[in-house]
């Protein structure tokens, strides 16, 4: 069973503990049921019955402190084990997710750190249930963190004012340490420091959004603050709040695999059951390509997520090839999500709109994550850097395989300078590719081919390399390349079906033709660079024995196998 199934949920785990807490927190929201969690949802209620879940079962602090920070042999930073409760919680609401995944962004700043006192305090406050936040975004400034306003005026003998504000804060109405970026006023160097939202000098201002959550808009009053609150400063800092957002970005490709998996759940049993013209909706050929498609996505989706926890647990100082994959989950993942669901809903059409389902909240909300921490754009400028050589200057590593020990992922708070990025190499990915002879993995290392002939005959102008939107063009065929190595690489671990990976490969041909078009037609594309992008639109190997039996033995057959309790 590679989707997440709630109710037979029998997913091997290196410990007991772990098994625990997730079967723990399906029972929890079992039991609250759907129409509890609608309600709240509609009715924009803070969700202080969860967090009380998590306090009286230390949830977060097993899973989110470091094994030194902890006197409980069960608790460590466990990127496997994370992804397991990120897919969860998100399959319940992305609320529950959101709360978790700012607590994550919180603590980043803070166990980075070399400030063992606030670590030892930060350890303390998840024991006793505390949530957390990261104030690094400002009005004003959007994704420019080098023009931060908020400041840190030094006043002798280790003190210092802040004074600023910050916006978009998610649990900044009662988070045990809002972990805040600043600049100290006459150095400009940067800083992270630590708020407390209990102090008379930190106003609480509103919540900048309508939902369950509160994305807080604070304003610090010079608010006091002593060296033992900062937690780094200069450069670091600023690398800091970049590695933070490196570690936090791949959760949002998980927070899409849990709404698009319980969504489809939704969708399958609705058309499937529903009968038109004395025929079942999934009986339409269409309904039955959008279904094949977005079961093909969902999956797809997961195994890149899969399998870049196994890069980001083994990753070093001389192994960064996560910075390219993190991006890819956050950019690609989410994007992926978007269109499962809108392929679900082209299908489910009127019931999608219905207050009762999760669907209604699905709709909205997997439309936040390709958008937020980093935008698809922000994200495709970033893995560009890494393109050159990926294609063209393959490194040698040792094989990794699926890293699923209990261990603290120690590398993750040690990540060093966020820099250098166009040095990193990568394996070859075409040792993956190679090993598979399916017909429309095949097609698809053909059309990897042509791009690759693109670069280094083609190969974009000092223009275009400066021009963002030729370069997102670029951009979105090579994270396909990306997004195919990692797939292949899960489905290779585990030996899934043949005719599941020929019909991923498939939807993926599809959509290097799609984007080979759109390169085709950028404003700058010279003509070499046309009739390069004309070779890559290629048709998919069709066959008709191989989509039936994953019609009806993978996406029908999940027909009424899971319906969340009431
Ligand atoms: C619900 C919600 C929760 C949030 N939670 C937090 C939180 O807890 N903590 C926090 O600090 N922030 C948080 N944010 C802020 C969020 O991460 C912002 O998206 C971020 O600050 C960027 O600002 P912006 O979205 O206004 O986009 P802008 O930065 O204003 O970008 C505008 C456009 O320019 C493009 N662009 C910008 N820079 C580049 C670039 N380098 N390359 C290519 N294109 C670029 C973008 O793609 C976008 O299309 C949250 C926001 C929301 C809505």
């Amino acid at each position: 069973m590679i989707l997440l199934n709630p109710k037979k949920h029998m997913r091997k785990y290196s410990d007991n503990k772990s098994r625990e807490i997730m079967l723990k927190t399906i029972e929890f929201f079992e039991n609250k049921g759907l129409k509890s969690i609608k309600d709240d949802d509609h009715k924009r209620i803070w969700y202080r019955e969860y967090l009380d879940f998590i306090k009286e079962n230390k949830i977060f602090a097993t899973l989110l402190t470091p094994s030194k920070y902890s006197g409980d042999p069960d608790a460590r930073w466990d990127t496997y084990r994370n992804c397991e409760f990120n897919e969860i919680i998100s399959f319940y609401g992305l609320a529950y997710w959101y709360t978790w995944q700012v607590t994550i962004l919180g603590l980043g700043p803070i166990w980075m750190s070399k400030n063992e006192g606030i670590k030892k305090k930060a350890a303390k406050a998840l024991e006793e249930g505390g949530i957390f936040a990261f104030g690094l975004s400002e009005r004003d400034h959007g994704a420019d963190v080098y023009s931060t306003d908020m400041t840190l005026t030094p006043k002798g003998e280790g003190k210092y004012v802040a004074n600023g504000e910050k916006y978009y804060i998610g649990n900044g109405n009662e988070a045990a340490m809002v972990s805040t970026f600043a600049k100290i006023a006459g150095t400009g160097d940067y800083a992270f420091f630590i708020a407390n939202f209990k102090r008379p000098e930190y106003q609480l201002k509103k919540n900048v959004c309508d939902s369950q959550n509160y994305v807080a808009n604070y304003a610090l009053h010079d608010y006091p603050i002593t060296d033992a609150e900062i937690l780094v400063r200069g450069d670091e800092a600023l690398h800091t709040a970049l590695n933070t957002v490196n570690v936090g970005k791949y959760n949002l490709g998980w927070a899409s695999i849990g709404i698009c998996t319980h969504a489809f759940y939704e969708a399958i049993n609705h058309a499937a059951n529903r009968v038109l013209y004395g025929m079942h909706v999934t009986d339409f050929p269409h309904v039955k390509q959008m279904f094949t498609d977005a079961y093909c996505r969902l999956v797809a989706m997961k195994l890149v997520a899969l399998r870049t926890s196994d890069y980001q647990r083994t990753a070093s100082i001389d192994d960064r090839r996560y910075l390219l994959y993190n991006p890819v989950v956050k950019m690609k993942v989410t994007s992926q999500g978007e269109d499962v669901i809108t392929k679900l809903w082209d299908v489910i059409a009127a019931k999608g709109f219905e207050r009762d389902t999760y669907f209604e909240m699905a709709a909205r909300d997997i439309r936040a994550l390709p958008r937020l921490e980093g935008t698809v754009h922000v994200n495709i400028a970033l893995i560009v850097k890494f393109m050159e050589n990926y294609f063209f200057n393959p490194g040698t590593f040792p094989e990794i395989g699926k890293i699923m020990h209990t261990r603290s992922d120690e590398f993750l708070f040690n990540q060093g300078p966020a820099r250098g990025l166009g040095r990193i190499q990568f394996h070859d990915y075409r040792h993956v590719f190679d090993q598979f002879d399916i017909p429309n993995v095949n097609v698809f290392q053909e059309q990897i081919e042509v791009f690759k002939q693109f670069l280094a005959t083609a190969t974009p102008d000092d223009e275009q390399k400066k021009d963002i939107d030729f370069l997102m063009s670029l951009g979105e065929i090579f994270t396909l390349v990306v997004y195919g190595q990692l797939m292949l690489e899960e489905a290779r671990l585990q030996k899934l079906e043949a005719d599941l990976i020929d019909q991923i490969f498939d939807v993926m041909v599809r959509d290097f033709s799609k984007f080979a078009v759109e390169l085709y037609g950028k404003q700058s594309s010279t003509p070499k660079q046309m009739e390069s992008s004309l070779k890559m639109i290629k048709k998919p190997a069709a066959d008709k024995r191989r989509y039936e039996n994953i019609w009806t033995n993978h996406v029908h057959a999940l027909k009424d196998t899971y319906v969340m309790n009431e």
